[in-house]
């Protein structure tokens, strides 16, 4: 199920299960462009890290994804191209991001997936894609949210794949 938006600055679906996660983590690879910062918002156990391994897997990474929470950033180069997977959970300050050196991943070159952006507040870059889970038990709803020109380009074509895969 989605939810086409004339002016493609929104894009919603279901996500029955894990597998519909991974699958839509799998659609997004192909659309995300390096120097782009995509924010992923949602409460503990929402899917996150799950649709950054179907993200990964579809950049045909074949080792473990693991969860970044006690390491902060786990790090993929993938046919040149930066892959950074962020998760601020553990924060107890926003400085904290300026302390640990991370504003210095988010570069041209590099892809960045950033769970729980919020803990970071004004330090994180801003986002080209907020998405944003809500539980919908047994599954999830997924709300894409797009803050910029390249994130309007992802929505669209989001919206026109899903409106070609469904016909
Ligand atoms: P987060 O990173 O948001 O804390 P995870 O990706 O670690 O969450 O996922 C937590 C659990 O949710 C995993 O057991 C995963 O299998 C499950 N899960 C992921 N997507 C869905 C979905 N669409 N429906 C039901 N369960 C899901
Ligand atoms: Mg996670």
């Amino acid at each position: 199920m989605h939810s086409p938006d004339d002016n493609h600055s929104t894009f919603s679906l279901h996500l029955p299960d894990e597998t519909a996660t991974a699958s839509f983590g799998r659609q997004l690879a192909s659309l995300l462009r390096p120097g782009m910062v995509v924010w992923l918002d949602g409460d503990l156990g929402a899917g996150k890290t799950t649709l950054v391994r179907g993200l990964l897997r579809a950049c045909n990474h074949v080792g473990p994804v693991r969860s970044p929470t006690y390491t902060l950033v786990e790090i993929y180069v993938i046919s040149r191209i930066y892959w950074y997977h962020f998760d601020f959970y553990r924060f107890n300050f926003p400085e904290e991001f300026l302390d640990a050196g991370l504003a210095e991943y988010f570069r041209d070159d590099a892809v960045c997936l950033v769970e729980w952006p919020d803990k970071a507040a004004e330090h994180a870059p801003p986002p080209d894609l907020v998405v944003r889970f809500e539980f919908a038990e047994p599954g999830r709803t997924l709300d894409v949210v797009a803050r910029s020109e390249e994130g309007r380009t992802c929505l669209k074509a989001l919206n026109c794949g899903w409106q070609d895969a469904a016909t």
